[in-house]
């Protein structure tokens, strides 16, 4: 692994800028510092922009064959490094290393996905109101993209961002979560060695988002911002670049209902929920976290989960039989502590976990043990809220129409979920479904080749597929004169 103990800088117009500040960061598994980040400041942030303003016209002008085949270099570079990635990912994010392996993979596909997209950017010529004109309807890139990301998927996230947006021909700044920023740090590297034209690419670092984020997202220079995290800064985001009117596109926060009916193959319902629940242990936008079972099958499902669960291994992500990893932080554990105290307050039945994981060594990290709980209502934190976390709560219905109401009833629509063998009862579920993905049977609906995205507050704008590359392009009409 690439010796971290020193911050890499910030990467701007091609080449690694030390900073004059630079943060710790943390080990959420030990608690340990695994290495240093640049603290950027909004100095560093405005020459980073401007490096990617200096940047745009050369790259938009590079044919798309040619943005396509560097994204591929990228893709490429990414897959040789994965293994430092890995371990970073591992060290700074805690999930286990299989999962973070899946990460730089799903990252790649990503990149391959988008190398072949930069080709379909097509426009149209449109039948002229008179026989004098021609219309050319043309799809042109933005401009500079700020990219914001999370940390639950440190690598994955940037790559959503910087593939569509190269392929696009928008130049990109990209700014990681704080308590992740070393691995992101590595995949800038491997951008870099990919031949990525100076100012293509620039990357930013902060310990406190807020340092620099006014200078980020107030500059007219910016002309899209694609954020991925919390819906409460991805709403604060919108306000602050409405002075510019920058393009935005949001994923954020979400708050899956998992709905097994009576005709389920309850085994495979019971292996979706322990893969969408418990992946990066409970801290994904994808995760379920709702999960309601028709009152006929309650017992035998509760039995099966909570034998799943139980059977999880819990621990360091550098070991590879674990299962689960530490939670990100103490304000990421007294969360999950919450929703768990107040759900068995309200009358909720602790059927495994409940508590932290402290024996073995477990003890400097934030370790939850995975968690069914029974007797769940609507009324719960667990069900009116992201956990972010490894606990499932169980909620009982009786019908097709009482469980796609309590379903809908809630102001985020990003995942959700269905497990049923009646054709019929699929179709009309994820009709009446108000989210943004539907798996149907399916724990892991997510892919770069189809649009993914939030309905209500999950999110505005889709990444993935064909859309994901129109979120970075502005349509322009050109009339000529014959
Ligand atoms: P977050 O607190 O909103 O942070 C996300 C990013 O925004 C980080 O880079 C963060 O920097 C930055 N940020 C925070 N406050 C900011 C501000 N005032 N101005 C500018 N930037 C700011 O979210 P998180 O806790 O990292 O991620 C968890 C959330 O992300 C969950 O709600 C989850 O559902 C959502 N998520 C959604 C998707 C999706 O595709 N829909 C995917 C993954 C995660 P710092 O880290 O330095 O604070």
């Amino acid at each position: 692994m690439r010796d971290v103990g020193e911050a890499r800088g910030c990467f701007i117009d091609g080449k690694w800028i030390p900073t004059a500040e630079t943060f710790a960061v943390v080990d959420p598994a030990t608690g340990r510092e695994v290495g240093r980040a640049s603290d950027a400041t909004p100095a560093e942030a405005r020459a980073a922009i401007g490096a990617a303003e200096g940047a745009f016209a050369e790259w938009a002008a590079t044919p798309a064959a040619e943005r396509g085949a560097v994204l591929r270099r990228i893709a490429a570079e990414l897959e040789r490094a994965a293994d430092d990635i890995v371990s970073l990912i591992v060290a700074e994010q805690g999930k286990p290393i299989g999962q973070a392996r899946f990460e730089v993979a799903y990252a790649g596909q990503w990149l391959e996905w988008y190398a072949e997209e930069a080709r379909r950017t097509y426009g149209e010529i449109v039948p002229p109101p008179t026989a004098t004109k021609r219309l050319l309807v043309q799809r042109r890139p933005l401009g500079v993209a700020l990219a914001i990301t999370p940390w639950n998927f440190p690598v994955a996230m940037i790559a959503r961002k910087l593939a569509p947006a190269l392929a696009a021909g928008c130049p990109l700044v990209v700014k990681p979560a704080e308590q992740t920023p070393l691995s992101p740090a590595a995949f800038i590297d491997a951008v870099d060695r990919a031949g990525v034209p100076a100012g293509v690419v620039n990357f930013v670092t902060a310990s406190d988002p807020t340092r620099i984020s006014d200078t980020l997202v107030g500059d007219p220079r910016v002309r899209k911002i694609t954020f991925t995290g919390s819906t409460e800064v991805g709403k604060l985001l919108l306000r602050q670049s409405a002075d510019h009117l920058a393009r935005v596109s949001l994923e954020l926060g979400g708050q899956a209902p998992f709905i097994v009916f009576d005709d389920a193959d309850l085994d495979a319902a019971t292996a979706g929920v322990i893969a969408s629940k418990f992946q990066v242990n409970g801290q994904s936008c994808l995760c379920a976290n709702r999960i309601f079972v028709q009152e006929g099958v309650v017992e035998s499902f509760a039995d099966r989960l909570t034998a799943a669960a139980g059977e999880l291994v819990v621990g360091p992500g550098t070991d590879p039989e674990v299962a689960v990893g530490p939670l990100i932080d103490e304000a990421g554990y007294d969360k999950v502590c919450a929703h768990v105290a107040d759900a068995v307050e309200r009358g909720a039945r602790v059927l495994v976990g409940g508590d932290r994981r402290q024996g073995g060594g477990l003890q400097q990290g934030y370790f939850f043990a995975p968690t069914v709980l029974g007797d769940c209502d609507d009324d719960m934190l667990v069900a009116r809220e992201e956990t972010f976390g490894p606990v499932a709560p169980l909620l009982t219905f009786t019908d097709e129409a009482e469980v796609v109401r309590r379903a809908n009833d809630s102001p985020f629509g990003l995942a959700a979920y269905c497990y049923t063998r009646d054709l019929g009862r699929a179709h009309r579920v994820a009709d009446a479904l108000e989210f943004g993905l539907v798996g149907i049977n399916d724990p892991l609906p997510a892919s770069p080749v189809a649009p993914f995205g939030g309905f209500k507050e999950s999110g505005l704008g889709r990444e993935g597929g064909h859309d994901g590359i129109e979120a970075f392009l502005e349509t322009k009409l050109v009339s000529i004169v014959c």
